[in-house]
């Protein structure tokens, strides 16, 4: 599926065809160009031979059926992972991958060790979501949320992300607001900035993982280039300029970043860079990739305590699918392998 190459497809064709076409894809989620039955047949046909529906997908369920997980592999044979997690609420979010592998070689990601392959179009990152979407029609449901979370660092596919957001917040196409979507990233101080000056606004998210430079320099190489000072001044202007919050992501590690000193240590720095009503932390239990091991459940609470306590708001956040590998990376490391 190649939207960007819809409009040369379709060239000579009304402008309003183009328009028909996408709505098709993207609203009324059709996987066969046959059932477009008011588009005219011939050009029902061309579309059919130039513009493939079909997405190739190894799709996993979780025994507890909250979560669907798709290996979807891409035209070069290359794959990524994105996670369909359903909520009670009705609330049914998308976890899309950005990038093919990563090149930010965080050090207890199993995504990172695979090194980076390339980046993905913006067609590749909408494929995620319209895989889902078609099976949540089937069940009357459809996409509520996006966040990228899933493979890759998005700030360093900047274009593409965006124009994937675009396509995703269209209101003739799949209509997912910007209050909806979120980006999530390892600290890219320029993909902060640029962000602030989009039109449309969505939710940032800053992996955090670390209270101080010593501790998340070694887990996130990262750091070495964009320290924290320079993240949260970042943040900072994020927040300042956009009016919205920022969620900082800590993943709990055991005995690498969980201790009572870490949590009063990251108390502070929100506290003295930030504020505490511009930031929350969301507490993620790390799914295990063979060198850490997630931070028990009391040493969780313990740690979310003391934050509390300091006046820093935080959620436990449990990562969803752990039955079926849902840390981020593992199953495209396990279908290489
Ligand atoms: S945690 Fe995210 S940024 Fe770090 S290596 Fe894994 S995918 Fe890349």
């Amino acid at each position: 599926m190649e939207f960007d190459k819809l409009d040369a497809i379709l060239a000579g064709q009304p402008a309003y065809r183009i328009g028909q076409a996408k709505e098709a894809v993207l609203k009324l989620l059709i996987d066969d160009w046959e059932q477009a039955q008011w588009l005219p047949g011939n050009l029902r046909q061309k579309l059919a031979q130039d513009f493939l529906l079909g997405i190739k997908a190894e799709i996993m369920s979780a025994p507890t059926g909250d979560s669907l997980k798709a290996l979807v592999t891409f035209a070069d044979g290359l794959s990524v992972e994105t996670v369909l997690m359903r909520h009670h609420n009705d609330r049914n979010t998308v976890c899309v991958s950005s990038q093919v592998g990563c090149p930010m070689d965080c050090l207890f990601c199993a995504t990172g060790k695979m090194g980076f392959k390339r980046n993905l179009t913006a067609s590749e990152i909408i494929e995620q979501v319209l895989l889902f979407a078609r099976i949540l029609k089937k069940e009357s449901r459809s996409v509520t949320n996006i966040v990228f979370m899933g493979m890759g660092e998005p700030f360093l596919n900047y274009e593409n992300v965006m124009a994937a957001i675009s396509i995703m917040n269209d209101p003739k196409g799949m209509n997912i607001g910007g209050r909806h979507i979120s980006i999530s990233t390892s600290g890219i101080i320029e993909g902060i900035e640029r962000l602030i000056d989009e039109p449309v606004q969505i939710n940032l998210a800053i992996s955090l993982h670390a209270p101080n430079d010593v501790l998340r320099s070694k887990l996130m190489p990262v750091n070495n280039k964009y320290p924290l000072s320079a993240l949260l001044t970042a943040a900072l202007r994020y927040v300042k300029n956009t009016n919205r919050r920022v969620m900082f992501e800590y993943i709990m590690i055991d005995g690498v970043n969980d201790s009572n000193d870490c949590a009063r240590e990251l108390a502070e720095l929100i506290r003295s860079r930030l504020s505490l009503k511009l930031a929350f932390i969301n507490l993620i239990r790390y799914n295990p990739t063979g060198e850490f091991n997630p931070s028990p459940p009391a040493r969780v609470k313990v740690f979310k305590t003391i934050l509390m306590r300091a006046g820093v708001e935080a959620t436990e956040r449990y990562r969803f699918g752990q039955e079926i590998d849902a840390a981020c990376g593992q199953l495209a490391v396990k279908a290489k392998s």
